[in-house]
Formats: structure tokens, sequence, C-alpha cells
């Protein structure tokens, strides 16, 4: 038996200490907190990495302080529009779904793109017509509607500014898990609301294979930060490409894509995890919100940087 692990991370960037009451860090924590208690049942009961990160990613999606799902940033036009990601490494299979409005769960309507048609990402009104084809939950526009999210999208409005959804002092976003199971098998899975204020169907890195999400039998990545950037070093598989073709370990795998982004002049981070169990977190911002646990260790719940 395999060294079970799961990471989950709820946004990186430009955290302001300033910015956090004590109250609401508590409840981004209860947010992480909820989601790592839903992937590690999953796996606790000899569950699939990848039954484990969807469950993990749809408490994330349900949790109105991250942008993703039900607490996704507002579009120019003030709409929502998501995208998500999910990717089976044992197979290797994945799903994707990008530019999808009024879908409750678009990581499970990722992976019913992976599971049941021939193809890896849908988009717009044709992954909308698929999703209602299957029966899967939709919201209403006001399911979407947070305060924040719109107070947010006033601000950028204002300013004219597209702004990712890291820019302080602003609550952040997008979400991810990544697991091993008891088997050693790997998975990862992201899901995102995009950026405030994003125009023209900008699609970011999220649902990207490679790019915002990828996994394989080495690793299991997901990404947050500006997408274009992750797009640009396709981050989540240069981890594993450094592993495989470097004979890195995960951790400095890992790390050295981080610092490929820096290059690139990226901000934000990811989360892995290894067929070992092993799991790395690096970022190049103020802080990523993020928890880990592993059959070894307790859960544990981080914001900022280690001092
Ligand atoms: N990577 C996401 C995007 O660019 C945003 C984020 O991670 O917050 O769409």
């Amino acid at each position: 038996m395999s060294k079970m692990a799961l990471a989950i991370h709820g946004g990186a960037g430009t955290i302001l200490r300033s910015a956090m009451t004590p109250e609401l860090e508590a409840e981004y924590r209860r947010g992480l907190e909820a989601a790592l208690k839903a992937g590690w049942d999953v796996l606790q009961n000899r569950g699939s990495a990848l039954d484990s990160v969807e469950a993990a990613v749809v408490s994330l999606e349900d949790f109105p302080l991250f942008n993703a799902g039900r607490g996704s940033v507002f579009t120019h036009e003030g709409t929502n529009e998501m995208d998500a990601c999910i990717m089976d490494g044992r197979t290797p299979d994945a799903g994707a779904v990008a530019f999808v409005r009024s879908i409750k769960n678009p990581v499970r309507l990722a992976r019913l793109v992976m599971e049941t048609t021939d193809h890896i990402l849908l988009a717009g009104e044709g992954a909308k017509q698929f999703a209602d084809e299957n029966g899967l939950a939709t919201e209403p526009d006001e399911y979407f509607f947070t305060e924040h999210r719109w107070l947010q999208y006033q601000d950028a409005l204002a300013s004219g500014r597209i702004q990712l959804d890291h820019a302080a002092p602003k609550p952040m976003g997008t979400v991810g898990a990544a697991a091993c199971d008891a088997n050693g098998h790997l998975a990862a899975a992201t899901s995102t609301g995009g950026m405030t204020n994003k125009k023209f169907g900008r699609v970011g890195d999220t649902p990207i294979i490679g790019s915002g999400t990828y996994a394989d039998d080495l690793c299991a990545v997901s990404c947050t930060g500006h997408g274009e950037y992750f797009m640009l070093g396709v981050t989540a598989f240069d981890v594993s490409a450094r592993m495989k073709y470097k004979g890195l370990g995960l951790a400095d795998a890992a790390a050295q894509s981080i610092e490929h982004l820096t290059a690139l002049k990226g901000e934000g981070g990811l989360i892995a995890v290894d067929r070992e169990g092993n799991v790395a977190m690096p970022f190049n911002c103020e802080g990523m919100y993020r928890g880990w646990i592993t059959s070894e260790d307790d859960a544990h719940i981080d914001i900022y940087a280690p001092d």
C-alpha cells in the first residue's frame, strides 16, 4: 500500500496580511479544512485519487470565498464564466471545460467530458448543451452572485483594469487538488472563474492540459496564478518533465518550475504530489491558500509564505 497524500489550494497571489481580519482568515481556513476532509475521506475509504480530487474541488467550488463555482469573479459584462479540468494520471486521461456559465460544479462537467466523450476540452454553448443533455446541475445567475466579487468587479470596471483575482487586497481564488491514492495512482483537478473584468471569452491556464493542470504516473499538479504565464511556461507539465528528464525529486522539480515561471515574469504557485506521497507547494508571491495531509502527517492549512 502506497503512502496516501492530498494537497489542495484556494488560489495564490498577493495576500496582504493587513487586509486579512481574524474572522476572514478563520472563514478561509474553514473552507480549506472542509475540502481537505472531503478529499481525504475518499482516500481513507480506499477511494481513487481521481474521486478524491473531484470531491475536494467540488467542496471548494461550493464555498463562496474562493474564485471557482459559486464564488467565481465577474467578467466585463457582469457574468460568470468558468474553466475547469480534471486529469487521471493512471490512464492517463483528462477532461476539461472552458467558458461555461451556470454550471454548479464545472469540475464534475470536466470529468463527464473525460469519461463519456472522445474529446478532452469542450467550451461555451456546446459544453452547456452537453451538460444539459447529461442532466448536470445548473444554477441561476443569483447563485453566483457574491457581494465581495461584485465590489471587486465594480472597482475593476471603474479603473478600467482587467484584474487577476490575486490583485491585492482583494480576496483570491482558483481552486485545485492533487492526490496520490493507496495504489500509488495520481490525479489532479483545477477550477476557476478566471479574472475579474475579463473580456472576449478569455480562457486561462486552468483547463489547458499541462499548463494549469497535469497528472501522469510521476506526479499530479494543479496551478494557480496569472494564467497567461503558466500557459507560456507549460508549468504543470514542466514539473513532470523535470522529474522524468532530469531525474529530479518532486520538491526540486516543482521549485524549478516556479523559478522558470518567475523568469517569465509570472506570478503564482502550484501544488504537486508524487507517487511516493510526497507533497510540494512552491509559490513566488506573498501567499497561497493551501492545505495538505498524508497518511504519515496530520492535516495542515496555511496561507502565507513561511517567515
Ligand atoms: N490561473 C487562473 C487564470 O488565469 C487564475 C487564478 O489562478 O487565480 O484563469
